[in-house]
């Protein structure tokens, strides 16, 4: 999504069609594509959607099932993307599909309570230790935006702490930018966003306490949280550790400021309980979204009952919408996260996605290719380079996403479908099954054989 963000304003590439022998046929693709340039800011409504960082015109996707997905020209892929996140049961599942058409049958909005919402909040808290009460949105960026109201209205405070290569949705005080030098005031990310606003984020390095320590001293008193991706994987995947996380604890508690977890993509990915569980580690407040709403437009945001007791109308953080809680949306998350509740869910989903991921391992190593896949859980990322970790935002080299521009190109040829960008991570999902993942692999050896032989 960062890569997105800064590509839909500094590139200048032309799209290359797609010529190459063995490509895949996009003619029904690209004709839609270019009816809907006529239609949309770069024929699209969201921007990394555009393939601008990867070769050829979009695919429009016609269906997905299970682990697949075909597009408009009747190309079938098995699929790595799952919507960003959200379908970790695959597409389509059965079990939500019966519950939304229930649902749909009964009315698909009312702007008043149902008993639906009731039911997918009892479902998250009574197997969540980590939160007492809970308020639902439309999107994780409106999640994420209501959780820092919470913090600057429960503080009293204005200015947040964000990490250089945290994505946390498109609101206004979040994009925003490291500045030059160690710890500085934000630079906004985009046109729009008034400097006066950035000036209230402070943005800094991940994986650097003394960063985090010099930004508390500098601003004391006036920092309201600090806000932290459950693992980084907006921006390759930056998995941090858990020591540097109970550090942000720490400090956090020492100057009264809070701390969030936006958990939009690891909350119900990494465990039913997201990073908080899995490192142990109690933040202020969470945040959700993708996963939450089993492919309908679903956030919410979570904390303590005190906390949450400053939200309107029981408090004075204001926060709304027409369409919060939709029964439709309420009825996919609920049959989606009844799924997820048993822990061997998430055991068989790990130990398969890591098998995966390590045999693509061996294979990079035998070969001695410049890559490295890191992972956590269900999430993995292709990292083209030497490095053993990669932690901070200015660790990952520009130049490596020409190979993954390449390999991108040579998967999709071999029926696999990953995001269109290399700062993007992959998804294993409870329907990618065995036989699959086989496939992938294999498709996915080939590819990296064609990228490098070109490449060294
Ligand atoms: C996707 C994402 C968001 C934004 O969610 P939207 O539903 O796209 O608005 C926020 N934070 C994180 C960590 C995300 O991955």
């Amino acid at each position: 999504m960062l890569d997105a963000i800064k590509k839909a304003f500094t590139s200048n590439e032309e799209h290359q069609p797609s010529g190459k022998k063995g490509d895949i046929s996009r003619e029904k693709s690209a004709e839609l594509y270019a009816k809907a340039q006529q239609y949309f800011p770069g024929g699209v409504n969201s921007p990394v959607r555009a393939f601008k960082s990867v070769y050829g015109t979009p695919l429009f996707i016609e269906r997905g099932d299970g682990c697949f997905l075909w597009d408009a020209d009747g190309n079938k892929f098995i699929d790595f993307c799952c919507s960003w996140g959200p379908l970790i049961l695959g597409h389509n599942h059965p079990k939500i599909r019966e519950k939304v058409s229930k649902a749909l049958e009964k009315g698909l909005s009312f702007g008043a309570p149902t008993a639906l919402e009731n039911e997918l909040a009892e479902l998250i808290l009574k197997n969540n230790k980590c939160i007492e009460k809970i308020r639902f949105v439309s999107s994780g960026t409106e999640a994420v935006m209501s959780a820092i109201r919470l913090a600057r209205g429960y503080t009293g405070r204005d200015k947040i702490i964000k990490f250089e290569g945290c994505y946390h949705g498109h609101s206004d005080s979040l994009l925003v930018k490291a500045g030059s030098g160690l710890v500085t005031f934000g630079e906004t990310s985009s046109a729009g966003v008034p400097q006066s606003f950035a000036d209230e984020t402070i943005v800094i390095p991940l994986d650097d306490t003394k960063a985090v320590e010099t930004a508390f001293a500098q601003f004391d008193g006036q920092i309201a949280a600090i806000i932290i991706e459950g693992v980084p994987a907006n921006n390759g995947l930056l998995i941090q550790e858990p020591a540097y996380i109970q550090f942000l604890r720490d400090i956090t508690r020492k100057h009264r400021a809070l701390l969030i977890f936006d958990e939009v993509i690891t909350g119900f990915r990494l465990g039913f309980e997201g990073a908080a569980a899995y490192y142990g580690i109690q933040p202020d407040i969470i945040t959700y979204g993708k996963i939450i709403g089993g492919g309908m437009p679903v956030g919410a945001y979570g904390a303590s009952s005190e906390l949450m007791g400053h939200i309107s109308p029981d408090g004075g953080v204001y926060q709304a919408g027409t369409l919060s809680g939709n029964p439709v949306a309420m009825a996919a998350g609920i049959a989606q996260l009844s799924e997820l509740k048993s822990s061997s869910f998430y055991k068989s989903l790990h130990t398969k996605s890591n098998e995966f991921v390590e045999a693509i391992r061996r294979y990079t190593a035998a070969k001695n290719y410049k890559l490295k896949l890191f992972s956590v859980g269900s999430i993995f990322w292709f990292a083209f380079t030497d490095k053993e970790q990669i932690r901070a935002a200015s660790d990952i080299d520009h130049h490596s996403m020409e190979y993954y521009k390449a390999f991108h190109r040579e998967l999709l040829n071999r029926g696999i479908y990953f995001g269109p960008s290399g700062y993007e991570v992959g998804f294993v999902s409870a329907a990618h099954t065995k036989v699959e993942l086989e496939k992938a692999k294999r498709a996915i050896f080939e590819s990296l054989d064609e990228v490098f032989r070109h490449k060294s």
